[in-house]
């Protein structure tokens, strides 16, 4: 609750400036615009090679996929852990790609941060506090993902949580919310993007993999998303969606995903930013 109105209730990410995050070696700004992509889950080597290999051919730099994975039904699977996390580690070696992957429990950073170049924090950890303390005390980029039901303000004091322990390294992403529709997963509040760049100077990317829950729709509301202004997207990505683990309903095959990325390209022009600058060649 803001009892002063003078006193900005967020005041280390009201008063950075011109933050730029560093994930590896790829700026995250305003200027740019930075594709992550990957798998919602790493499910066995051979497809996180396929999937690493395709990206590096591409000029992707960062590739996503989740070691640990919430999931809302107990029965659900829940990733492969540590032999995820080893095979992610050979990614990097051989590719030389950027790692993002999710953190659920603060015991799993350790081991993490081994091969992490970017640490998501996923919408149902928005508001573990405790978690986003242990974060701030770590020296790695945080890709924070905006609760389901999280109201701007309460994104913003998550950050806050995270800066206030040490850690300035924050990329924010709108993954949508949730509201009384049901023909998709989520809405995706595209209002989000010019707002939080009134609000703060930190990058913001959009997923519209969990913004939409469809397939259909990735396209359109990525395109969407850039015209509203985000620094980039995270999109979710997989060889043969119909037999995805996870998330496969949403989830782009590699030849919808070229498309997609020409698209973007001819769109870049008229967002005033440039791609990646492996991307754009
Ligand atoms: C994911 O990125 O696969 C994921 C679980 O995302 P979210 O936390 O936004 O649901
Ligand atoms: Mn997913």
């Amino acid at each position: 609750m803001i009892k002063n109105l003078n006193i900005c209730p967020y005041p280390l990410i009201e008063n950075a400036r011109n933050s730029s995050v560093l994930v590896k070696d790829i700026h995250f700004n305003q200027n740019t615009i930075n594709i992550i992509a990957g798998p919602c889950a790493v499910e066995s080597e051979e497809m996180i090679h396929e999937i690493a290999a395709y990206l590096k051919q591409r000029g992707i730099s960062l590739l996503r996929g989740g070691a640990y994975k919430p999931s809302t039904s107990p029965y659900g699977f829940q990733g492969l852990g540590k032999i995820a996390l080893n095979w992610l580690k050979d990614i990097k070696k051989i590719y030389g790609l950027g790692i993002a992957t999710e953190i659920l429990d603060v015991n799993h950073l350790d081991h993490l941060l081994e091969c992490a170049d970017l640490l998501q924090v996923g919408t149902r950890n928005m508001s573990n506090y405790e978690l986003l303390k242990e974060l701030g005390k770590c020296n790695k980029p945080i890709l924070l993902k905006r609760g389901m039901s999280a109201r701007v303000e309460e994104w913003l004091l998550a950050a806050e949580y995270i800066i206030k322990e040490g850690n300035d390294q924050i990329i924010f992403c709108e993954r949508g919310i949730r509201t009384f529709e049901t023909y998709t997963r989520n809405t995706l509040d595209l209002n989000a993007i010019p707002l939080m760049k009134e609000l703060t100077s930190f990058p913001i990317i959009v997923d519209p993999s969990h913004g939409t829950g469809k397939r259909s729709l990735v396209a359109p509301m990525s395109l969407a998303a850039l015209a509203a202004g985000a620094d980039g997207l995270l999109i979710e990505i997989h060889p043969n969606p119909d037999q995805a683990l996870k998330d496969g309903r949403q989830s782009l095959n590699l030849t919808e995903f070229d498309t997609l990325i020409e698209d973007l390209k001819k769109f870049s022009h008229f967002a005033n930013k440039k791609f990646n600058e492996s991307l754009a060649s």
